[in-house]
């Protein structure tokens, strides 16, 4: 068994990784799907997710999940209180409801809070309501994922004890 997936497995858990894996016929992940990527690149053999990796979501009670991020790559939940409207609207309405809710629910899934209901209760509880009435630039779709895999670079400096004096 590999402990963890998600990091790229250092050169002495590979080769414990080729024993183990000598007489296999497939590897199955039971990480989310970024485990079953990373796992690929150490074996020819199949490998095969044990989960359907759904969502960002948290678990409200045992067993229960709830989507709360999209990741549509230009977050905007310091405007909405923390509430992100692609998720809980389900239009995905950026400028407010749609005014179709229903006694705070969604006019889509009344059985579902609407997203802007809930925005907006918690913009009142903050103090922040004149917020809600400002003009907000255009949100920056191009991060998202419709141009394909998405890449970012964030430098790492290195270890005062490791960099060089010239
Ligand atoms: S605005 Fe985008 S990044 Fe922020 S929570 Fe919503 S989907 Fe996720
Ligand atoms: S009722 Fe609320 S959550 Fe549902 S689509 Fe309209 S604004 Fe969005």
């Amino acid at each position: 068994m590999i402990a963890v997936t998600c990091e790229p497995l250092p050169l002495q858990a590979r080769g414990g990784l080729e024993q183990l894996l000598h007489d296999a016929e497939a590897v199955l992940v039971l990480a989310c799907s970024l485990g079953v990527s990373m796992v690929t690149d150490y074996t020819e053999l199949p490998v095969l997710p044990a989960l359907n990796t759904l969502f960002i979501g948290r678990e409200s009670e045992s067993g229960y999940f709830t989507e709360e991020c999209a990741q549509c790559g230009d977050c905007v939940l310091a405007d909405n209180a923390g509430i992100c409207p692609i998720v809980h609207c389900a239009k995905g309405l950026f400028n407010g409801p749609c005014g179709g809710s229903v006694g705070g629910k969604c006019e889509v899934d009344p059985t579902l809070p609407c997203g802007w209901q809930m925005i907006y209760d918690r913009m009142i509880a903050l103090g922040r309501l004149d917020d809600l009435m400002q003009v907000r630039p255009y949100k920056d779709w191009s991060k998202s994922l419709s141009g394909g895999a998405r890449r970012m670079h964030i430098p790492v400096p290195l270890p005062p004890e490791t960099t060089k004096e010239v």
